[in-house]
């Protein structure tokens, strides 16, 4: 496992400093992005026993590891986990990010609302799709649940298993956003690196003593 070292990450987008950094492609809307692994090794291997197999006790450790960058995200903020289409949601039997929001909501007090609804089906997106591909496809995949309104003055965390290329959890701020939140924030499991920038983070990693 290759944790996600704050001393070699930069304090927006949570993705090694340098080239790494997406703070670029990062919605406006999101003031921060923290995960605590990288995506390789165990940690990939935990999220699809976890949405595959159905391990759902899985979600249990990978909140604790997801539970202390929450000091970085705001003031006691409401976790709201990315949704899955019905759908989707009908044939997996749970949604794997309010699995791990339910984890961290027990374990920290924090508050948790299904404040968002997909209303876009996506296929699954396949890895090799590009960054604009996946944005493209994810344009009001999202909308506020009926009737719910955010407090501006509050602090939002996203949640989701796993950040690629931030086009999920994009849509979801924007959704959050229209709603009128202003303080939203991102918080995955594990990040998915480019692998030439896994490699880089890696031996930074190592020179640190931190892999
Ligand atoms: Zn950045």
């Amino acid at each position: 496992m290759l944790p996600l070292n704050s001393m070699l990450c930069c304090d927006r987008c949570g993705h090694p400093k340098g080239r790494g950094c997406v703070c670029r492609y990062l919605n406006a809307e999101i003031l921060k992005m923290r995960a605590p692994v990288v995506y390789d090794g165990w940690p990939v291997n935990a999220i699809r026993a976890l949405k595959y197999q159905h391990e759902r006790d899985r979600a249990d450790s990978m909140a604790r590891y997801m539970v202390p960058c929450l000091d970085q995200l705001g003031d006691s903020p409401l976790l709201v986990p990315v949704p899955l289409h019905h759908d989707r949601l009908q044939e997996r039997g749970f949604n794997q990010a309010s699995l791990l929001a339910g984890c961290i909501a027990r374990e920290t007090g924090l508050p948790l609302e299904d404040a968002l609804i997909r209303i876009k089906a996506t296929s699954a997106q396949a890895r090799s799709a590009s960054r604009a591909e996946r944005q493209e496809h994810m344009v009001n995949a999202f909308v506020a649940a009926p009737g719910w309104r955010a407090d501006p003055d509050r602090d939002y965390v996203i949640v989701d298993d796993v950040y690629t290329t931030g086009a999920t959890t994009g849509a979801c701020a924007e959704a959050l956003a229209l709603a009128g939140a202003t303080r939203i924030a991102v918080l995955t499991f594990a990040l998915d690196l480019q692998p030439r920038e896994l490699e880089s983070y890696r031996r930074l990693a190592t020179a640190a003593g931190i892999a």
